[in-house]
């Protein structure tokens, strides 16, 4: 049984189709990303499942019960959503136990389920605040404390971070790790943050248009895109990618380019009147001689500097290319060098259809 099921679900807002047909199979305990640029359907589905947007077509069910028409709070899941959305005028602990109260538990059931979420969350000091009284990250921790107390099988969360500075967005996304790994409850998690889907997902549903173009595990979202948005979508900097053609196992690129394909995993037999040639900035070598069929020749362009390591931004075959180095391997602009690419690690697509091959 699985733990979310999505069966041919459409969702039209008059006449734009927001989500198309989606199927969507959660396990138990895992921890799903829906990964899209922003307006590809993510909310949309996210609501779909918490029962706050009616479906045009299809089914969901939770746990195998089919709950297309149940109520927002008979679905047994709880939704923690970019904005806090927090009632001002409560404490901390009153915005955890309000709901509980409206849905009449019992007293001590409440404060143990308060304190429980206070300990994980580590929020205990900050109880008898007022969310005006607190940080952004803590709000943000108090509101899936919010998720927390309801005890439920299946968190949803919408961006639950964008609105916090990059240092805190990195230590709460350690946090939401960290407690997916002590509840293990499944988890369905919407960002458009590359970073956060390949940290924290178990698998990646990247979306696009309101369809998903790739399920996987991030190692193979991130070594094996699908097609050529998911290639781009994802790494920072892009995948490079170059154009040309494949003849009998070999890449012929601009400025005469030849690239042999011997040792990519899809094999040699990609012949391809129109093709794309995709290589990661870090699955690059700087080499200083011309090895044929093996390197294209290139000649550096600019140097940045990240700290932990440098780009190096090329002009190679008519193009733009970027390359990953260690930062005592910095080369002056001007300067002339081979790229040796690591065919195990390249990406082929077909320019016309946008499909790996
Ligand atoms: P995401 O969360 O991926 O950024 P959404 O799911 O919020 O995207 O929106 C998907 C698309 O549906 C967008 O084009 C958006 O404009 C549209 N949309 C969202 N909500 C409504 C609505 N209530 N009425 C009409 N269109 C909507
Ligand atoms: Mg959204």
């Amino acid at each position: 049984m699985h733990s979310v099921s999505v069966k041919n679900v459409s969702l039209n807002f008059g006449a734009a189709s927001v989500l198309k047909n989606m199927n969507l199979d959660v396990e138990e305990g895992e921890f799903i990303v829906l990964l899209g640029p922003s307006g590809c359907g993510k909310s949309t589905l996210l609501n779909c499942l918490a029962g706050l947007l009616e479906l045009s077509e299809g089914q969901i069910f939770i746990k195998g019960k089919n709950v297309t028409w149940a109520e927002p709070s008979e679905r047994g899941i709880g939704m923690v959503f970019q904005s806090y959305a927090l009632y001002p005028q409560m404490t901390v602990r009153g915005n955890l136990s309000f709901g509980l109260k409206i849905a009449g538990l019992p007293k001590e059931e409440i404060q143990k389920r308060v304190e429980r979420a206070s300990e994980i969350l580590q929020i205990g000091p900050l109880l008898d605040r007022k969310p005006g009284a607190l940080s952004g990250g803590q709000r943000q921790r108090v509101a899936i404390g919010r998720a927390l107390v309801r005890d439920v099988d299946v968190f949803l969360f919408d961006e639950p971070l964008s609105n916090l500075d990059a240092k805190l967005r990195g230590e709460l996304r350690v946090e939401i790790k960290r407690l997916h790994e002590r509840l293990k409850n499944t988890m369905v998690y919407v960002t458009h943050d590359q970073i956060e889907a390949l940290t924290l997902a178990d698998r990646i549903a990247v979306m696009k248009g309101g369809v998903i173009q790739q399920l996987d595990d991030p190692q193979t979202i991130y070594n094996r895109p699908s097609n050529l948005f998911v290639a781009g979508f994802i790494g920072s900097p892009s995948m490079n990618m170059l154009h040309g053609e494949i003849k009998n196992g070999v890449f012929h690129g601009k400025d005469d380019l030849l690239v042999d394909l011997r040792g990519y995993e899809g094999g040699t037999q990609v012949d391809r009147a129109k093709a794309i040639l995709g290589f990661r900035p870090e699955h690059i070598t700087i080499v200083d001689t011309a090895e044929p069929g093996r390197t294209i020749p290139a000649i550096v362009e600019i140097d940045e500097h990240l700290g932990a390591d440098a780009l190096l931004w090329l002009e190679a075959a008519g193009q733009q290319v970027c390359v990953r180095i260690p930062v005592e391997g910095r080369l002056a602009a001007g300067t002339k060098v081979h790229l040796r690419l690591d065919m195990g690690k390249a990406s082929i697509f077909d320019s016309v259809n946008e499909q790996r091959v």
